[in-house]
């Protein structure tokens, strides 16, 4: 099988198709074999699995995917690609291809026609200009789903590893981590694609927890807490979460609760942690009840 993972083949299919790449779906292909290499290993696929990839552009990490799971299924939104794959992929018999923006298809629905519904695993390099909905929709989705290995700008990948008190600690880190623990794999260089993105590129896999890693009365109000604090980062936690209407707390009761907790009442949101925000929450939501 010739490899299109590299620069000659990469450029002879797209010359062959009189195609270049899309900026607007985010196309990078990758071209760098040990980085494809890489990445199905981290993905830890065997040919049991079923794999869902988002984007195959060319095929180039579909072709690693066929070679070690049971069965691929990959969603692309660029319809001109359509015949590519048939071409580039024509020697798999185990891919399927469906033409489709991954941010409208239901995956529930293509885990129980591809998998009985038993779990499944991504892994995508993704298109960058729309990381965080696709990976909030794999957590939020409620489709059974193992893990999610996953090429993505450096610097999200930084905010989706840091613990509280670090620069990059943010609303993604709280976010993957209620939902899972997330590993760096390996960091990429722009000379690992065609075109080169103008930023770094890391691998990072989210091992999917059986349950979220905090008990939280109401997952939403705590996500909302998360949001509003990280949306004004420099101001304290009471003066961002009581100008936001929603939440319906004043400054002294975010004090209060701070308070209880043992932390300093002028804190900002950088130095919770996950379980200080679940129960920063509870506490609010229940001083909350106790006035309305
Ligand atoms: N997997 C290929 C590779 O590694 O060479 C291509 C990766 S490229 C960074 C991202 C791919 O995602 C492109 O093929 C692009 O057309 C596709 N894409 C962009 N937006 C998408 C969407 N909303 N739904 C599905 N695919 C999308």
């Amino acid at each position: 099988m010739a490899y299109l993972g590299n620069s000659a083949r990469t450029k002879e299919v797209l010359a062959k198709y009189g195609m270049s790449a899309k900026k607007k779906f985010g196309q990078n292909f990758l071209i760098d074999s040990n980085v494809l290499d890489g990445i199905v290993s981290a993905a830890n696929i065997t040919d049991n699995d079923c794999v869902l990839e988002i984007g195959p552009g060319i095929g180039s990490l579909t072709q690693y995917l066929a070679e070690a799971a049971g069965r691929v299924v990959a969603v692309e939104i660029d319809k001109t690609l359509i015949p590519v794959l048939a071409d580039t992929l024509s020697e798999y018999t185990n891919v399927t291809v469906i033409n489709e923006d991954v941010l409208k298809v239901d995956i529930a629905e293509i885990v129980k026609e591809y998998n009985d519904n038993k779990p499944i695993k991504v892994v995508a390099n993704l298109p960058y200009y729309i990381t965080t909905p696709i990976i909030m929709k794999l957590f939020e989705g409620g489709a059974p789903i193992e893990s999610i290995t996953v090429m993505v700008q450096k610097e999200v990948a930084d905010r989706m590893v840091m613990g509280p008190g670090n620069k990059d600690y943010g609303s993604l880190s709280l976010a993957v981590g209620y939902y899972a623990e997330a590993e760096a794999v390996m960091d990429v260089p722009p000379s690992s694609f065609i075109p080169q993105p103008g930023v770094g590129s890391a691998v990072v896999k989210l091992n999917r927890f059986s349950e979220p890693a905090v008990k939280v009365n109401d997952e939403k109000y705590m996500f909302e807490i998360i949001r509003t604090s990280f949306n004004q980062r420099r101001k304290t936690l009471s003066n961002s979460l009581s100008n936001n209407p929603s939440l319906r707390v004043s400054r002294q009761q975010v004090q209060d609760a701070l308070v209880k907790m043992g932390i300093d009442e002028k804190a900002r949101g950088e130095i919770l942690s996950l379980e200080q925000f679940a129960r920063l929450s509870d506490i609010l939501q229940s001083s909350n009840a106790m006035i309305n």
